[in-house]
């Protein structure tokens, strides 16, 4: 699957803030996820990225 700057996306594990939301502020060679729930920002290599993504969220259904 492709992902886009702004995409919205669920991860298999919650970060520790109780969020499961990211957005994709970053593809290429590293992703860049800003958590929805805390705006913490982590980078990861791409297929670690890919690995974690479980599905992609409509932008209205992630922001609520
Ligand atoms: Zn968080």
């Amino acid at each position: 699957m492709e992902y886009n700057i702004g995409d919205i996306v669920r991860t298999k594990k919650q970060h520790p803030c109780g969020s499961k939301l990211w957005e994709i502020t970053r593809v290429g060679v590293d992703f860049k996820l800003k958590c929805l729930g805390c705006s913490h920002v982590i980078m990861l290599e791409r297929h670690k990225a890919l690995k974690m993504i479980t599905k992609r969220i409509e932008k209205e259904e992630g922001r609520n």
